[in-house]
């Protein structure tokens, strides 16, 4: 079935399930991207940190796929952060993509202890302007900086990509950007695939939907709103991951859900981590 879209704060239409391929070689992405792409993912999420942007773009051009059918992101390496930096690393990405323009483009952590996120959103607004990305927006922003983003400069982010998985809820972040709207993408979905997918509450409900525990996980993101972008290299895993839209989560699901939360960080905080 196909995948549906959220509609962008400037009306740009993005997928609400993506395929993500951090920690993927470069190698290996292509070949991951390409069976994501056969098994009906539209969007991918890369970044220069990932050093598999060249694999993801032989995959995308592998496929045939007509371009505006493709949602593509990719994300600011943190040391070219600053107006300049930001300029040329976008053009270095696009290269190395094999394309004309992003979809999304993303600041992948704001390193506040640097100070020059704003800086470089001043250059993502110029290639906003120019065309080469459709939307532009952040990651790993807490609210703190948004709020600093949204008075020094004048486009409001698309989108914050946040960690984001039942155990870590994030119910301060998805209001602010609900009462900005900034769309919300979860990365680490699965939780990393690390304990998630055997607590008992999470195991139980997949077994009353006759579902896995990772689509009862994703099930759960896409009825609260969030965009996801669950990673595998697994063939089947692949599958099941994007065969989430036949069966829905009750209330009683949600609520057992929502008990699970533990504001616990798999990944850093973002208020710390400067490099
Ligand atoms: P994830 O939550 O998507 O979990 C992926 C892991 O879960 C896999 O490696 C596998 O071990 C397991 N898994 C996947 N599908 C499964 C299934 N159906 N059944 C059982 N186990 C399964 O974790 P992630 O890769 O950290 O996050 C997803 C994407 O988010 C990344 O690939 C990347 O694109 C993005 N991301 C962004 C940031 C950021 O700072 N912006 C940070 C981390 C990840």
């Amino acid at each position: 079935s196909k995948v549906p879209t959220l509609t962008l704060h400037n009306g740009i239409e993005m997928p609400q399930l993506g395929f993500g391929v951090w920690q993927v070689p470069d190698d290996e992405a292509t070949r991951a991207v390409g069976t994501a792409l056969e098994a009906g993912y539209r969007s991918i999420d890369t970044a220069a940190l990932y050093r598999n942007e060249e694999g993801t773009g032989r995959a995308i051009a592998a496929s045939g796929i007509a371009r505006e059918e493709l949602f593509v992101t990719t994300k600011l390496l943190n040391g070219e952060q600053g107006y300049d930096t930001t300029l040329r690393a976008f053009d270095t990405s696009l290269g190395k993509l094999g394309l004309e323009y992003v979809d999304l483009y993303l600041i992948h952590w704001p390193m506040p202890a640097r100070d020059t996120y704003v800086d470089s959103y001043k250059a993502f607004e110029r290639i906003l302007g120019e065309g080469r990305a459709k939307a532009i927006g952040v990651s790993n922003f807490l609210p703190e900086h948004l709020e600093r983003l949204l008075g020094e400069t004048s486009v409001v982010p698309a989108v914050n990509q946040i960690e984001l998985h039942p155990q870590l809820q994030q119910a301060a972040s998805r209001a602010f950007h609900a009462k900005h709207s900034i769309a919300t993408e979860a990365w680490s979905p699965l939780g990393q695939g690390k304990g998630l997918l055997e607590v008992p509450t999470v195991v139980a409900i997949a077994r009353k939907h006759d579902r896995t525990p990772a689509q009862v996980v994703l099930r759960w993101h896409l009825q609260l709103g969030n965009v996801v972008i669950p990673k595998s290299v697994t063939p089947s895993r692949i599958q099941e991951n994007i065969d989430v839209f036949g069966f829905e989560l009750d209330a009683d699901d949600l609520a057992a859900f929502a008990a699970l939360d533990e504001g616990r960080r798999l990944g850093p905080d973002p208020a710390e981590l400067n490099g």
